[in-house]
């Protein structure tokens, strides 16, 4: 293969699905909810394909999703965008972050991340050329370390890669520390790509506010977000990108090398569900606040440390009380000792020591799954 991919490992969660798909273990590894999105959202897909939308969307996107996205933005943010010039749609936030990362880093450019970080940014830093500047989000609360991220700006940043809800930590960035970013950016000219597929997964009274928001901000962000995330619909890989037009340019510039358009049929079907369907999310949010408890109570209640997340569908936790220092380790002896499947946060981390010992467990499944789960955990040796 080429030298590109060397030093970048395969990607956990096909790895650790795998492992579930083979030992037949209970998945609270990857993502992915284990009930599907609206009906009706189903439905409109469905009557798309038959309607004879099967050729290529515009390259930014079908024109009612745009505006649908605009209208989003608007009704919960107060942002006005041009959907022509403002909002593209990408396959998937995967491919917003490809997009944005390869066409606004050059080769040598220094992009600022949170670790621990999602794994694709890791793999689009590296492909852009750019060079990651983690800043790392501590134990036990994960909260973002002001000085640390003075400190890792330098004459070679171009750009600030957040992720806010959190995926693995469960943080949701607050207004005081997304100002810090902010202040930052603005002070150093940076360009800010900003990840919030779990914008509506928040839960207790955390709020999520989109970094663009913030004075100075809109002009130099550009924000992704996943319609799969959104309505459970993680197959679809429908997502997107919005921001100020030369940077949704840029995005676009990227893209249309990338996969020139993303598939048509299931655009329609968004647009309606970002138009007719906000309550699912905000039930998605409610419902997931419960699941989210009952798996912290459990695995809390077999020694496990556990930080409550307060957002995202994710709970990462310490398992050296178990008498386990290395996380891979754990989660790779787990089906075998338990029937369970779980993520180890290694690898979303360059500093060892921080990340080592811990472990993602994801609530987005039914109740009894997540019981079943607990109950052969507490089962095992
Ligand atoms: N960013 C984060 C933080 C994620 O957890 C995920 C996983 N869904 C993605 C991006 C990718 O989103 P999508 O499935 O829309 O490509
Ligand atoms: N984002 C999900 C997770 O973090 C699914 C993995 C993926 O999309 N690559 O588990």
């Amino acid at each position: 293969h080429a030298r590109r991919l060397d030093g970048i490992p395969p990607t956990v969660f096909t790895e650790m699905s795998a492992l579930a798909l083979r030992t037949g273990a209970i998945n609270l590894g990857q993502g992915f909810p284990d009930v599907d999105g609206p009906a009706p959202v189903i439905e409109q897909a469905v009557a798309a394909l038959r309607g004879g939308r099967n050729q290529y969307a515009p390259g930014p996107g079908v024109a009612e999703l745009r505006a649908a996205i605009a209208r989003h933005q608007y009704r919960h943010y107060g942002l006005s965008l041009d959907p022509d010039h403002e909002v593209v749609v990408t396959t998937g936030a995967t491919e917003g972050i490809a997009a944005a990362l390869l066409g606004l880093v050059d080769p040598g450019d220094e992009v600022v991340v949170l670790e621990p970080y999602y794994d694709s940014y890791l793999a689009m830093i590296a492909f852009a050329g750019g060079v990651r500047r983690p800043v790392t989000l501590h134990a036990p609360d994960f909260r973002l370390d002001l000085d640390a991220l003075r400190a890792a700006v330098n004459e070679r940043t171009r750009v600030l890669l957040v992720n806010t809800p959190h995926n693995p930590t469960g943080t949701v960035l607050t207004r005081d520390e997304l100002q810090a970013i902010a202040d930052v950016a603005i002070e150093r000219d940076l360009v800010v790509i900003t990840d919030e597929v779990y914008e509506h997964l928040v839960f207790d009274d955390a709020e999520h506010i989109p970094l663009c928001t913030l004075p100075g901000m809109f002009e130099r962000t550009v924000t992704l977000s996943s319609a799969g995330k959104m309505f459970s619909l993680t197959g679809w890989k429908v997502g997107w990108a919005s921001g100020p037009s030369q940077l949704i340019e840029a995005v676009l510039g990227a893209k249309q090398w990338l996969t020139f358009t993303s598939g048509s049929p299931l655009q329609p079907a968004i647009a309606h569900a970002l138009d007719e369907q906000a309550g699912f999310y905000a039930d998605l949010a409610t419902d997931l606040a419960e699941r989210r408890d009952l798996l912290c109570t459990g695995l809390a209640g077999l020694g496990i440390d556990v930080r409550v997340p307060q957002g995202t569908y994710f709970a990462l936790t310490d398992v050296r009380r178990l008498g386990w220092d290395d996380g891979r380790a754990f989660c790779l002896a787990l089906p075998e000792r338990a029937g369970v499947v779980a993520i180890p946060a290694q690898g979303f981390y360059d500093d060892q020591q921080a990340g080592r010992h811990l472990v993602r467990w994801a609530f987005c499944k039914e109740r009894a799954v997540i019981e079943d789960g607990l109950a052969r955990l507490g089962a095992a040796d």
